[in-house]
């Protein structure tokens, strides 16, 4: 699609030319434009790029974004296309040939019912985002290539962006999905506030490594005590032979070297695989750990997201899940405010909920980093899974019933009445009556499902937004009515 297209093609309104322009398709875009497609909100996602990000940075989906993914009906696609966590292995002695010791990276867990996806899923942030695109297609949507945005103004009921050839979009909102260096946010003057989480350069690539060299492919490969600073090589699913390599230095004023000799170079000084096993290096870039949290996740009619509101240290896989989760966050509330006439102050508290949990999530990627990033004792606890992430006494969260309360997440469970992730899944919300008589709802964007037992969540009304989290529960429905209106979803029909 052209930009010059938009009107029409993405279902234009009066004054302006698309209700969401969303600026950056990684993977913060990407998820939000398949959370507004599939709501049937009109929205427009724009990248610079002439294509999709080629490299595997962010390799690690979280249980938490795994349940996302279940919404939206891709998990067992990204799931076929991924892989476990592979064991670390430890090489040591002055060759870095001998065998050390083996651990998770990630502590492992048994699934049960309330949690079925217990552990982390590796994938290639590339490969990852193909499937995300690929899903957003099929939905009816699609990623206007080479538009970069460049200036924004707002006004009281639009904001208008302006690209680098000169053409214009006007929007209701825009959505800053581009990354850590976001023009938007820098447009806005948002402050982004932090610290360097480590001064020394790190390196990270995606080579492939020659069928007969060193390493295989069942193990991730740990050189902790290299010369130089501490190299590591995951094999990455998908592809034959393809390693994330992930190397620090010892030196704060080293200059990475991110040539393809440079990587090979680099590979074997630290590692027993040579230079010419290195078939093909894929993609490589350097970066200086950072933590840094923006002030604002909202200015008028333009939010941010993603790395474009947080950026971490890769230590503890928390940057691209937190990123899913924050638009996970936002896409049903601008569904319910601009197709359901929510009152936007729904939108409010987007950022409300959010930023708490983002600054949460630094200070533990922090932690870990600081703790060891490539080996050493560096077993990552449950808390990185982000399931206990949730938003109790947070501003859309209302009281409670049974063993939950309001702002905690719905756990799954598999019932006479049907699996409850499965009626959890798609755009509405859904009220569980629970050895309880359901009230009477007008509306029909809420599901109602009566169940006999439930001891995870006890007796009780509980309505789980769409985003899967408990927005109030009760005992009665007395205030179901009033939250259902706050949300945009109507009356309780009483
Ligand atoms: C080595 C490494 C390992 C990591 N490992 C993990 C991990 O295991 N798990 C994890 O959760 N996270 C990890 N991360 C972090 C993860 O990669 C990021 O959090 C994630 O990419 C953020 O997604 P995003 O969509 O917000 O931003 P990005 O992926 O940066 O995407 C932003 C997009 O916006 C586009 N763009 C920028 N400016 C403009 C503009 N002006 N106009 C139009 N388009 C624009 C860019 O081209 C880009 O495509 C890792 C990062 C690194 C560096």
């Amino acid at each position: 699609m052209e930009l010059n297209n938009v009107k029409g093609a993405v279902g234009a309104d009066a004054g302006v030319d698309v209700d969401v322009l969303i600026c950056g398709a990684g993977p913060t875009g990407l998820v939000l434009a398949m959370d507004l497609a599939r709501r049937g909100v009109p929205a427009l996602l724009v990248e610079k790029s002439d294509r999709l990000f080629p490299g595997s940075r962010g390799k690690g989906l979280q249980p938490r974004t795994q349940e996302v993914l279940h919404d939206f009906g891709i998990l067992e696609t990204v799931r076929a296309a991924g892989s476990e966590y592979p064991r670390m292995l430890s090489w040591e002695g002055p060759d870095g040939r001998t065998r050390g010791r083996e651990w998770d990276m990630m502590e492992r867990s048994e699934p049960t019912e309330q949690t079925p996806y217990a552990n982390g899923l590796l994938i290639g942030q590339s490969h990852f985002q193909a499937l995300l695109h690929d899903r957003l297609r099929a939905l009816g949507g699609e990623v206007v290539f080479d538009a970069e945005l460049t200036g924004l103004d707002q006004a009281a009921d639009t904001v208008t962006a302006r690209f680098a050839d000169g053409r214009e979009v006007r929007a209701r909102y825009l959505v800053a999905a581009d990354g850590g260096r976001s023009t938007v946010r820098r447009l806005l003057g948002v402050a982004m506030n932090g610290e360097s989480v480590d001064p020394k350069p790190m390196l990270v690539a995606d080579v492939v490594v020659a069928p007969d060299a060193f390493v295989d492919e069942d193990n991730w490969h740990v050189w902790a005590g290299a010369s130089g600073g501490a190299v590591v090589l995951c094999p990455l699913p998908g592809a034959p032979r393809l390693f994330q390599l992930v190397a620090q230095y010892e030196d704060v004023d080293a200059v990475p070297d991110a040539t393809p000799e440079g990587v090979r170079k680099l590979v074997a000084t630290r590692t027993p695989v040579a230079a010419d096993e290195i078939t093909e290096v894929v993609w490589a870039s350097e970066f200086r750990p950072r933590a840094a949290l923006a002030e604002r996740f909202r200015v008028g009619r333009v939010f941010l997201a993603g790395d474009a509101a947080h950026v971490h240290s890769p230590a503890g896989a928390q940057g691209l899940n937190t990123s899913v989760q924050d638009v996970y966050n936002l896409g049903w509330k601008l569904g319910q405010v601009l197709r359901h006439g929510a009152p936007a102050a729904l939108l409010d508290t987007y950022e409300q909920e959010r930023q708490p949990v983002a600054a949460d999530v630094l200070g533990i990627s922090t932690r870990l980093h600081r703790q060891a990033l490539l080996g050493g004792d560096s077993q990552r606890g449950n808390v990185v899974k982000q399931l206990g992430i949730g938003y109790r006494g947070g501003p859309l969260s209302s009281g409670a019933a049974g063993a939950l309360e309001a702002g905690d997440r719905a756990p799954d469970g598999i019932l006479p009445e049907g699996r409850l992730f499965d009626l959890f899944g798609g755009p509405h919300f859904t009220l569980l009556a629970i050895a309880t008589e359901a009230p009477p709802l007008a509306n029909e964007q809420v599901r109602v499902h009566t169940l006999n037992a439930y001891e995870t969540y006890g007796r009780g009304l509980f309505l789980v937004r769409p985003d899967g989290y408990i927005g109030w529960a009760g005992e009665t429905d007395r205030g179901l009515s009033d939250y259902l209106a706050r949300c945009g979803a109507g009356g309780a029909g009483r």
